[in-house]
């Protein structure tokens, strides 16, 4: 994991971005943590919930579909939408560029739509400081020897990049301390329906339905 962590300039403040809108779930995990099943399953399970397709440099694998699982862009591409002010976080990770597209965020947020961005703990941490009230849901592999298998099986990997990513792992559980919640995925059913009870949760916290208490309390106050 390089140590290089980018955030952009946004236009509006930390209060405004998150202000009555949208909010952010940021899942990060080690590579073969399995936050992707997870977030699949939770999106089936929970309604008004979006996806963010990130950008990135890295090859698209034989499963993966351009415009589905990721934007995938050359690096000369990349660096031209961080120029523009593309990106609400962007970081290089296991050594390719990823992003978060503003304009997908900001679409999608402006819906009222809730939005899981699968980023890495660089991405995480700029999120937390540029959205305050992001939910972030760290996924915790059960152990190094079920994700090594995990890694080992999903055969995506090249044999120099699989080493990378099982190195830079035992970095990246460290920042679990940085999230709000842990999930443990040893089971993915039980997980997933952890990550939605999450989100659930989050949308019932009093911040969040202080529109809707104030409209109820509205016809408390008229005379009958
Ligand atoms: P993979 O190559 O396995 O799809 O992803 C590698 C890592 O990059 C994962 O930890 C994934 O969460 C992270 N990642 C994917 N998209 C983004 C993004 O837009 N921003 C950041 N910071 N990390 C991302």
């Amino acid at each position: 994991m390089s140590s290089e962590v980018k955030e952009q300039p946004v236009s509006l403040s930390p209060r405004e971005v998150t202000a009555g809108r949208g909010m952010l779930v940021v899942v990060s995990s080690p590579s073969g943590g399995g936050k992707g099943t997870l977030i699949r399953r939770a999106l089936k399970a929970v309604p008004k919930l979006g996806y963010s397709i990130s950008f990135t440099t890295r090859p698209a694998r034989a499963s993966e579909v351009d415009g589905h699982d990721y934007f995938f862009v050359s690096v000369e591409k990349f660096k031209a939408m961080i120029e523009a002010n593309g990106f609400l976080e962007w970081a290089i990770v296991h050594g390719n560029y990823y992003g978060t597209s503003h304009a997908q965020i900001e679409n999608e947020r402006l819906a009222g739509r809730d939005i899981i961005l699968e980023i890495d703990v660089q991405g995480a941490a700029s999120v937390r400081r540029l959205a305050r009230d992001a939910v972030s849901v760290f996924i915790m592999p059960p152990s190094f020897e079920i994700l090594r298998d995990r890694l080992v099986g999903r055969g995506s990997e090249r044999p120099d990049d699989l080493a990378l990513r099982l190195r830079n792992s035992r970095s990246e559980v460290e920042h679990y301390r940085e999230f709000q919640y842990v999930v443990l995925n040893d089971d993915a059913e039980k997980a997933a329906k952890l990550l939605a009870s999450i989100i659930y949760a989050e949308r019932a916290r009093r911040e969040r339905q202080e529109e809707v208490a104030l409209r109820v309390l509205a016809s408390f106050k008229q005379e009958v």
